[in-house]
């Protein structure tokens, strides 16, 4: 049997560690971001025979490649089981295309998927340790109340949610807000990457180091290895024979979502291409094109909210992969593999025109409704096959979002309100609780130690 897969730091200044630790931890102490030492592949013969199984299965198989030996498979079956009890539809969308709908989770949210795993995985931890632990997360929007939701009522868990106080939507605001408990939300005075960058400065405070803070931010990986796991589940559902080869279309911020494509891919899941889409904050799609690497500061507002990202975290873990070397504030040390990352990955930029327009033309032509982040999508697919026509391709686009949580931009453009799905039901009338505060890592300092000291 092969040995416990090992997690390493992205800058290669600390110790690997087991998956438990790495998970606990969230950032490596060296503010690198931990990594697989060791891609596990599904053979032909698995790959085939996911057509057979449920969506919590293969969870569980994908997964659990990378676990054992760190938890007992009964175990981790539960655990999944027990995280996925929704629908994960693939809508048609013409010829051979689909969209895939990550929003059917308790905040209509992909983030979801990769924030009820964690949790779960961490509970099972705290537990066996009989340890305390308290999260402290950034969101430009959805990751806050998939965090929130997904860690409610966890005893030996703590949640602080730090969003940009006008960045974020009032429902989702309600989301977080109005669940009270073990959790608790702050509003910034500032843009999403000032939340992060406090965060990370908490994370890295000796003076802190007591507390036992942990990430759930897309750079867990925790929630990276949920987030390969629809990839090879909507392939298993859509192809016509176990290796044909898809493309797939990822509306991108942070790259959490991506980087789990890139892994599914690793994993031997055949993609012809991943098409990473990015809003008009394209210091990505500019690198791909130049290798210099930009990134964009302050972050443009765009109305794909969640994606307004000018450094995505998780872009560490893909330079790594392809041969370079990125460190935590974005300088690019080693160079990765241009070329074989231009051949796996095709990067585009949407104007905020190009996401209304394709709101507009998917629900007009194909009766499609997308909200703004599954839009950028959805036209980055589009752009790729003018580009690369490749007719009778099997294409799935990701939808990342109910369209519900938008419903000004909806309204706008196509002239109704989407219907709410049943999560989202009764938000309105519940009572709201938050603190706020100013872009000062001094101040956040002192409220963090005030209040779990
Ligand atoms: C977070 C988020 C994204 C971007 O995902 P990343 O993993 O950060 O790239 C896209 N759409 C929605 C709705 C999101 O909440």
């Amino acid at each position: 049997m092969a040995t416990a897969i090992r997690f390493y730091s992205t800058n290669r200044r600390a110790p690997a560690v087991g998956f438990r630790e790495a998970l606990l931890k969230g950032l490596a102490p060296d503010k690198g971001l931990y990594m697989p030492e060791r891609i596990p592949r599904l053979s032909a013969a698995e790959i085939a025979a996911l057509a057979g199984m449920d969506y919590a299965a293969i969870a569980d198989l994908v997964c659990g490649k990378f676990l054992r030996g760190q938890i007992p498979e009964s175990d981790l079956a539960a655990l999944a089981r027990d995280a996925y009890d929704f629908p994960v539809p693939l809508e048609p969308a013409g010829d051979r295309c689909h969209v895939m709908r990550l929003d059917q989770g308790p905040t209509a949210s992909f983030k979801d998927f990769a924030a009820r795993m964690m949790g779960r995985l961490i509970n099972y931890y705290l537990l066996q340790g009989n340890e305390r632990l308290l999260i402290l997360t950034a969101t430009s929007g959805d990751t806050g109340s998939a965090i929130a939701n997904a860690f409610f009522g966890l005893k030996r868990i703590q949640v602080l949610v730090l969003f940009p106080d006008k960045e974020v939507t009032a429902r989702q605001r309600k989301q977080m807000t109005t669940l009270g408990g073990n959790v608790s939300i702050l509003a910034v005075d500032g843009k999403f990457d000032h939340c992060q960058a406090l965060v990370k400065e908490a994370f890295s405070d000796p003076e802190l180091a007591h507390m036992r803070l942990s990430s759930a931010n897309s750079i867990n990986i925790g929630r990276l290895l949920p987030q390969i796991v629809y990839y090879f589940y909507a392939h298993s559902r859509l192809r016509r024979r176990p290796d044909e080869p898809v493309v797939f279309s990822v509306p991108s911020g942070n790259f959490g979502d991506m980087m789990g494509g890139v892994l599914a891919v690793r994993m031997g899941l055949p993609v012809r291409r991943l098409v990473i889409a990015t809003n008009e904050n394209d210091e990505f799609p500019g690198f791909v094109a130049s290798g210099d690497y930009r990134p964009i500061a302050p972050s443009r507002n765009c109305i794909s909210s969640a994606m307004n990202v000018g450094h995505p975290s998780n872009l560490a873990r893909l330079i790594d992969l392809y041969g370079g070397s990125m460190d935590e504030k974005g300088h690019l040390g080693r160079s990765p593999d241009m070329e074989r990352l231009r051949r796996d990955i095709f990067a585009v930029s949407i104007t905020e025109a190009e996401t209304r327009q394709a709101i507009r033309s998917a629900y007009e032509r194909l009766g499609l409704l997308l909200e703004p982040h599954g839009a950028v999508g959805w036209a980055g697919l589009q752009k790729y096959l003018q580009e690369e026509p490749a007719p009778g391709q099997l294409c799935v686009s990701l939808e990342t979002a109910h369209p519900a949580k938008f419903p000004e931009e909806i309204r706008s453009i196509l002239g109704f309100d989407p219907p709410l799905p049943p999560s989202l039901e009764g938000l309105e009338a519940r009572e709201e609780s938050f603190a706020t505060l100013a872009s000062d890592y001094p101040a956040f300092k002192e409220f963090l130690q005030k209040k779990y000291s």
